[in-house]
């Protein structure tokens, strides 16, 4: 079945998605908008009514008030019933009609005279559903589950005196209490889960995820690493060459990879750090730290242009060391690739950098002794694991990740709780953050102007056009052809263009120009996202930002801001503008920190969508909700760290029945 139903706790754990009140009858009189109640009264008038479709119209009255009851589909028998003096019993929705309240196709029940009608005993659960399948099939299952449940069906594997200290209730009572709440609990309380009954299962839920990322972590420390001992020597002479020193963060961040490094098992580190933030100078240290333990090292990039841009930084670094650089692209064939593989397998090579390419079967490396990863959450876990399949002789690699979309603490303590984490929280000196406008694209001829100001101004500047991300053809077309009509309009500038399809030295050739001054506004697809540096450039204009999600905006954005001079972002947008957007561009004007956008980015979003793991299930949950239930993370943390310690034989059974089968897919 698609809901993935198995077995009995399967049914039980399938739980209500809202509740009904059908427990007593409501008078008619106190009926508001949007209420689903029983009703029960006298019908005072039945009329076939001829409007734009033909419809039943019964009046009904309690002596509270009156409604009427619409039908647009009847037989006569039912006609006859709900005649004048019949008395109903009715459950519907209360909705606006042409004269006041109105039930459209109400559930009725015909009295007989004298004969009082049952209520429910119990609040009425509605199930998520599919096709085919019926609410009162499902109540039907749910409550044959529950009687199971009366024997002892549902295993408590909390033991009673944590349960006692968080003033938890039993598993069991939780169940029960979900599938058939007593009436006097709120629907309202419910709606929201906001129940004290729905926060255990949360509780228990995100406990589970939480062990079976340990667990992870445990197996991860039973494998080996070489231990990665640096003399210094390369790192001292990279910071000597360096224009700056590195900020205290940097600083603290790089301590703490040199310390991991050094460990005997493989270590696994999330790197944070805000766009601009210096994440790739603390990446080639510890890189450096590899190289001087004898170990090499692999620098994976989610794409070709960030894996150019990377090694272009890295060659001017590393080069001047004498440390032997390779690349491997998904384009390279032939001698030159076979030449790369060459060297990383007899030892060659001390460090490759790369994008995918780097995970096929062919590669294969001499000593491979750290993998660093940009831009984590492009990758699937399954690339990362096949990398870590790389090490030499039954050693693992050590990983670091680094990303720049960070995520905020408590999902980050959720989802990534058997990685490491470091935080680079601070940029470097200098820094003046980026003022940014929300202008629509009708006044396109003003921000030109703008263009033009600050280009003749000797500043330099970005042009970013957006288009739908699949063609990648037509985004280098509209590039162009804004190029062209920029070429028109500012005559006298120099404009350069880089898309997604030229050859990748000419575009090298393009980035080098811009970098030197020798271009003022740069046309680009957004191949310039990630990765691009120079400081000169303080504005930048994102045609179509609307289409934009808000770390990929944020991500642009710091392109600009990177001098001592302000920077402004111009987005342009094409009305109108949707709710979902507004909101986006709004965030942007108001906020410059990367920890803040991604906060109001999964509050838009959703963690799924943020972490990417929508698709693969990776970080899907059945009651908690990670926004939701952020609070309850801290407790879950140090609830997980004791039952390892005090009820080990109860991690297992919890991981089984929450995480179930999906726990191999947690992030690795
Ligand atoms: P990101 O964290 O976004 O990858 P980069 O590593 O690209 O950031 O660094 C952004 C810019 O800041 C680069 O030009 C880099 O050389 C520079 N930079 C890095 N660290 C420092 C520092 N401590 N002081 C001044 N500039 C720095
Ligand atoms: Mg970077």
């Amino acid at each position: 079945m698609r809901l993935g139903i198995h077995s009995v706790q399967d049914l039980l754990f399938h739980l209500p998605v809202r509740y009904q009140d059908r427990t007593r009858v409501v008078p008619i009189g106190s009926l508001r908008l949007g209420d689903q109640a029983v009703i029960q009264g006298e019908v005072e008038l039945a009329d076939i009514r001829f409007g734009r479709r033909r419809s039943l119209l019964v009046r009904l009255a309690d002596g509270s008030g009156s409604i009427s009851l619409r039908f647009f589909y009847f037989s006569s028998a039912q006609q006859v019933a709900m005649g004048r003096g019949a008395c109903l019993r009715c459950f519907g929705e209360v909705r606006n009609g042409p004269a006041g309240y109105e039930l459209v196709h109400p559930e009725v029940q015909c009295i007989a005279e004298g004969q009082a009608a049952e209520v429910e005993q119990a609040l009425t659960p509605i199930y998520p559903t599919t096709e085919g399948m019926h609410q009162l099939t499902w109540r039907d299952l749910t409550g044959r589950a529950l009687e199971l449940l009366e024997d002892g069906g549902l295993q408590e594997w909390l033991p009673v005196d944590i349960l006692r200290e968080h003033g938890l209730q039993p598993l069991a009572a939780a169940v029960r209490l979900l599938h058939r709440p007593p009436p006097d609990q709120s629907r309202q309380v419910l709606s929201e889960h906001g129940h004290p009954a729905q926060r255990r299962l949360a509780f228990e839920e995100l406990l589970a995820h939480q062990l079976s990322l340990r667990m992870l972590r445990q197996r991860r420390r039973q494998s080996a690493a070489p231990s990665l001992l640096g003399d210094r020597r390369l790192q001292q002479r990279l910071l000597a060459a360096l224009p700056f020193a590195l900020t205290a963060a940097q600083q603290r961040v790089l301590t703490q990879l040199r310390d991991d490094l050094a460990q005997t098992q493989p270590a696994l580190r999330l790197v944070q750090g805000d766009v601009g933030s210096g994440k790739t100078v603390v990446a080639a240290l510890a890189a450096l730290h590899c190289v001087e333990a004898g170990y090499q090292v692999a620098l994976m990039a989610p794409t070709e242009l960030l894996a150019e841009q990377h090694w272009s930084n890295f060659a001017d670094w590393l080069d001047p060391l004498g440390v032997a650089l390779g690349r491997l692209s998904g384009r390279a064939r032939g001698r030159r690739r076979a030449a790369t593989l060459q060297g990383l397998g007899d030892g060659q090579l001390q460090l490759v950098v790369g994008t995918h390419a780097l995970f096929q079967e062919d590669v294969v490396f001499n000593r491979l002794g750290l993998v660093i990863v940009d831009e984590q959450h492009r990758f699937g876990v399954h690339q990362r694991l096949a990398l870590r399949e790389k090490g030499a002789a039954g050693r693992i690699p050590h990983q670091i990740v680094m990303t720049a979309t960070p995520i905020p603490r408590t999902l980050a303590m959720t989802a990534y709780a058997d990685l490491d984490l470091s935080v680079i929280d601070e940029l470097p000196p200098g820094r003046t953050p980026v003022s940014t406008v929300v202008i629509a694209d009708a006044r396109r001829d003003q921000v030109v102007e703008r263009v033009a100001l600050a280009c003749r101004g000797g500043r330099q500047a970005y042009w970013v056009c957006t288009l739908i991300e699949e063609s990648e053809a037509l985004q280098c077309e509209a590039a162009e052809d804004t190029a062209a009509a920029l070429h028109e309009a500012l005559t006298g500038l120099r404009i350069g263009l880089v898309h997604g399809r030229l050859k990748a030295a000419e575009r090298q050739a393009v980035m080098d120009d811009f970098k030197a001054g020798e271009i003022d506004l740069l046309v680009a697809t957004t191949v310039i996202e990630v990765g691009v540096d120079v400081p000169n450039a303080s504005l930048m204009v994102i045609e179509n930002a609307e289409r934009l999600g808000l770390s990929q905006l944020h991500q642009l954005r710091g392109r600009v801001g990177r001098g001592a001079q302000q920077s402004h972002c111009v987005l342009m947008y094409h009305p109108p503008l949707g709710g979902i957007a507004q909101e986006r561009l709004t965030v942007m004007r108001e906020s410059n920190d990367g920890f803040e956008i991604a906060r109001r980015d999964l509050e838009i979003r959703g963690p799924g969508e943020v972490l990417g793991t929508r698709q693969t299930g990776e970080m899907q949950f059945r009651v908690a909700e990670l926004l939701r239930d952020q609070d309850l993370v801290p407790d879950v943390r140090r609830l997980a760290d004791r039952l390892v310690h005090d009820h080990p034989e109860s991690v297992a059974p919890l991981i089984q029945r929450w995480v179930g089968s999906k726990a191999q897919y947690a992030v690795v």
